[in-house]
């Protein structure tokens, strides 16, 4: 089941790309297992998903030692992506557990993961979470706030900002979330056009089971799939 409906979830990324002239493999997807057991995790590796996302660290402290132990599974490129939030008290096991940090909201909680990064000797990647949506439950930065965020934020030694995420508004139809995708979109070109090419940031996380055609057509290259992965 798992292994099919990843296969339908790429090819609705193949046809999204061919319709709008993008390459598929630039692509990738997380997915996302808050919720789903070692045996559903490992399921998704057996069919090739090389990124798994949680929204909790202690829930994903677990599973990630619990995967390391399963016999036979290539676990070698495995990354591990922290989508939700992060609390200051888990930023040490944080650290210590995922590759990449989508969910940065505060330049504090950027000091705070880059002394633990310092700490264990690491380059700790993460992403800028944007709030697009004036929504009073979300957490980000607001697009504006955003930039002066980044200029703080690169002057932390050991960690490393690879791009931005944002969190679209529940909605109706997913077309209607299109005007928060752009609105990513917009934040990450506006700080692109601030620096050099070479250190120009290229993770635009944006899109989930719902909604995710209409964020790669708005320049997604990181879908985040849970239900469409592991419902049956
Ligand atoms: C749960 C979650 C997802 C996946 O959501 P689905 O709608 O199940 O695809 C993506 N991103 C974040 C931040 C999540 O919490």
């Amino acid at each position: 089941m798992i292994k099919e409906n990843i296969d339908r979830v790429k090819q609705r990324i193949s046809s999204v790309c061919s319709r709008s002239n993008q390459n598929p493999h630039a692509i990738t997807i997380v997915a996302v297992s808050k919720g789903r057991d070692l045996k559903e995790i490992q399921e998704v590796i057996e069919s090739g998903i090389t990124d798994i996302g949680e929204n909790r660290v202690q829930e994903a402290l677990i599973k990630y030692s619990e995967i390391r132990k399963i016999q036979g599974l290539f676990i070698d490129n495995l990354r591990w992506h922290l989508v939700g939030r992060l609390q200051s008290n888990k930023v040490k096991d944080a650290v210590r557990t995922f590759d990449l940090i989508q969910s940065v909201d505060s330049v504090e909680l950027a000091g705070l993961i880059d002394r633990q990064a310092v700490r264990i000797n690491k380059i700790q990647n993460i992403l800028l979470e944007i709030k697009t949506s004036p929504e009073e439950t979300k957490y980000g930065f607001s697009p504006k706030d955003a930039i002066s965020a980044f200029k703080e934020i690169i002057n932390f030694k050991n960690v490393m900002i690879k791009g931005v995420m944002t969190i679209a508004p529940l909605v109706e139809n997913p077309l209607q979330a299109r005007p928060y995708f752009k609105k990513l979109k917009e934040t990450l070109d506006t700080i692109n056009a601030l620096i050099t090419i070479n250190s120009r940031l290229s993770i635009i996380s944006m899109g989930m089971s719902d909604d995710f055609e209409v964020a790669i057509e708005e320049g997604s290259n990181m879908v985040r799939i849970g239900r469409a992965i592991f419902n049956s």
